[in-house]
């Protein structure tokens, strides 16, 4: 059955009842059901009417007060590449280099961080039976084409998160805000939202009964920011590796997708950026510090060039 609720109030009712799905733009979940991944029923958030917060991006830049930016989690990707976002030019560059023009203009920013996994084994009907994501106790992709899964070996499942606005966000510190039964509140960091990727069982942390309501971002105003990627083919799918720099103040950070589970920032690199080093040799010590799955290690070679032509793209970058 498909309920179509009229408020973020009434989504969250129905949702804190049980076994449904919400369905915003619906790009990953109507694959997920020809994949015969969902189960129950669907909330289709289509005639939610949002409030200013849930479907809509404010930004303070410029305005005499801290800067400061906020994106409803309803928000359509597509929305993203305006002008209010142009103090945090990595994430305006992920949201318009992601997938295609058609899947932005369709997908929100709620389900682009809370897409499920693309692995190729989890998502086939005949092949994920002992899937770990499924609740079994292999992993095929450790045994079999694991060319574009994840880079760092971090829990049993080896597939890439595939949220890009994930990866950017990471490298803002940005936070978020969850709708739940009791009432909005602020939910911690996008980084907490992700989690360590050791679980297979979850792509993400959210509570369970909770909306994404919106996410928020206070650091990182003016610092010089750029968002990369490394495809196989073409720019609409999804990337071998993705990065978004930023470089401030307070030092380089770096948040890496297509490496591992979740997105990740790379500490170690970026310390070792502080002290001096390349951005190749930051990268190695990286990947040194870190327990590496064989088949994708091409990919540490990828990311040093991407990290030191992103690096690159910053510094040429004046606000
Ligand atoms: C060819 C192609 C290339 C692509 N390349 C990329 C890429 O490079 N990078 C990338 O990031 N993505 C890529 N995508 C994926 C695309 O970005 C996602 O499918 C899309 O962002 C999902 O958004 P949606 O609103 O359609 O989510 P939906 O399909 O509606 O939902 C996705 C998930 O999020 C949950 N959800 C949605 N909103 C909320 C909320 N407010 N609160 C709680 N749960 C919620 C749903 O229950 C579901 O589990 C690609 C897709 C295609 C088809």
């Amino acid at each position: 059955m498909i309920h179509f609720p009229l408020s973020p109030s009434d989504a969250v009712t129905l949702h804190a009842q049980g076994r449904a799905t919400l369905r915003a733009g619906g790009t990953d979940v109507v694959d997920r059901a020809r994949n015969g991944l969902l189960v129950g029923d669907v909330i289709d958030l289509r005639d939610v009417q949002p409030d200013a917060m849930f479907g809509g991006v404010s930004s303070t830049a410029g305005l005499g007060v801290p800067p400061s930016l906020s994106i409803g989690a309803l928000t359509r990707i597509a929305a993203l590449d305006v002008p209010a976002l142009d103090a945090w030019p990595g994430l305006r560059e992920a949201a318009r280099t992601l997938a295609t023009p058609q899947v932005r203009a369709m997908a929100t920013v709620g389900g682009g961080l809370l897409q499920a996994n693309r692995c190729w084994y989890f998502r086939h009907p005949d092949l994920r039976a002992d899937c770990h994501k499924a609740g079994g106790a292999t992993c095929a992709a450790r045994s079999g084409d694991a060319l574009r899964h994840a880079l760092f070996d971090v829990g049993p499942c080896i597939s890439v998160h595939p949220s890009t606005l994930g990866c950017a966000l990471l490298a803002y510190d940005a936070t978020f805000t969850v709708l739940e039964a009791a009432g909005l509140r602020d939910a911690g960091t996008v980084e907490a939202l992700f989690g360590s990727g050791a679980d297979p069982t979850r792509d993400n942390q959210l509570p369970d009964g909770a909306v994404l309501y919106a996410v928020h971002v206070d650091t990182g105003a003016g610092d010089r920011s750029a968002y990369g990627r490394a495809t196989g083919r073409t720019w609409a799918e999804w990337p071998l590796v993705e990065a978004t720099v930023r470089v401030g103040p307070a030092g380089v950070v770096i948040a890496a997708g297509g490496v591992a589970p979740v997105p990740v920032r790379l500490r170690v690199a970026e310390q070792a950026l502080g002290s001096g080093a390349s951005a190749g040799e930051a990268i190695h010590r990286e990947c040194a510090s870190r327990q590496l799955l064989a088949q994708s290690a091409y990919k540490v070679d990828l990311l040093a060039g991407l990290v030191q032509a992103l690096l690159d793209r910053a510094d040429r970058r004046s606000l």
